[in-house]
């Protein structure tokens, strides 16, 4: 038996004790060593995300291969591997093009299908990357998000010397600002209200930081970068950080909008203006072919979360509602959820 956690509908969650998963033929069991919590994971505990109910969520995770089903052929017991959760169905027009992330009949572990928020979990083999010795298997936490970031970058695709000014450092908005460093960002501004963050970021190399609520917001950030920043990436999730980039954003600006906002959600153009200023709006989802290049990225250090504030939760209803109710320890930048056992030393795989 193990230990999972389910939602069951909105704010309702419970920690189960299920039967473990058995694989099928193209599947492995994973245990799981580490489960990031997501802000996607808090829209589906508010049903403010489409999910498939009851859920065992958890989309950002990995850990060690504990069996295997009969057809599976490149892993074996005592891998370690991080886990792309996002399952596309490779035969509708989207895959067919390459653009998987769009896929029309899209599956995702820990969305449409029982994730990592659990001590183990099956996942087709094909979904399972391993991890070089140089990373701990609990760093497989960290790969998912890291890889929707890459995808984002793609998108975006920074220039060696352009100004940079993302909106929210939490955790996604500090891998974009250290991707947008490794793509020769000029400059880097960030827009962030705690203190806590802005300090984080300022560790990461932000020039500056600067809080939302500042009045005079946008001449700030006009007197410290000449001709302004030419991207603005939205890593906030909120229609307000959306509005106040598209004011910020100088002209022929490229906007990037990234965080996962609520499904109601909405943020006023001012169509004229948008015009006169030649802006280009974007979007990104997912993490199309990216998954490996993240786990390069953190293997070799490039991308890290050394200052990042992190709360070891263990499966717990008490410590799952702080998280879920946002009541956690102030200044946690990021909740990992660890299944197994967590020693003082930290955690036990
Ligand atoms: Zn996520
Ligand atoms: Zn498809």
């Amino acid at each position: 038996m193990m230990r999972a956690i389910e939602i069951t509908g909105k704010h309702l969650f419970s920690v189960i004790t299920t039967d473990l998963p058995v694989p099928a033929d193209n599947e492995v069991v994973i245990k799981v060593s580490a489960c990031g919590v997501c802000g996607t994971d808090i829209h589906i505990y508010n049903a403010q995300a489409p999910a498939s109910l009851p859920l065992i969520p958890g989309h950002e995770f990995g850990g060690e291969v504990v069996s295997c089903g009969k057809k599976v052929k490149r892993l074996t017991f005592g891998n370690r591997v991080a886990v792309d959760p996002n399952i596309s169905c490779g035969v509708c027009e989207y895959c067919r093009a390459g653009r998987i992330h769009l896929c029309e009949n899209l599956r995702a572990i820990g969305v449409t299908m029982p994730g990592g928020f659990a001590q183990y979990v099956a996942v087709p083999e094909l979904q399972a990357y391993l991890l070089p010795d140089s990373m701990h298997a609990y760093d497989a936490a960290f790969v998912e998000p890291v890889s929707c970031c890459v995808h984002g970058m793609d998108i975006i695709d920074i220039k060696p010397g352009e100004k940079v000014v993302i909106a929210g450092s939490g955790a996604i908005g500090l891998y974009m600002l250290q991707l947008a460093k490794l793509a020769g960002a000029s400059k880097i501004g960030i827009i962030e209200s705690l203190p806590d963050r802005q300090a984080i970021a300022l560790q990461y190399g932000a020039d500056f930081v600067i809080s939302p609520k500042d009045p005079v917001l946008r001449e700030k950030i006009m007197d410290s970068m000449r001709g302004g920043p030419g991207v603005l990436i939205e890593c906030a999730g909120s229609a307000d950080a959306l509005k106040s980039l598209l004011n910020i954003a100088p002209k022929g600006g490229r906007i990037l909008l990234f965080g996962l906002a609520s499904k109601s959600d909405a943020a006023e153009i001012k169509l004229q203006e948008f015009f006169h200023k030649e802006l280009k709006l974007y979007s990104s989802l997912l993490n199309p072919f990216t998954f490996q290049r993240a786990i390069d990225l953190i293997s070799t250090g490039k991308i890290s979360t050394k200052h990042f504030i992190i709360q070891n939760v263990p499966i717990d209803f008490s410590e799952m509602d702080k998280v879920y109710t946002g009541k956690q320890l102030t200044g946690t930048l990021k909740n990992i959820l660890v299944p197994h056992q967590i020693t003082k030393q930290g955690v036990t795989l």
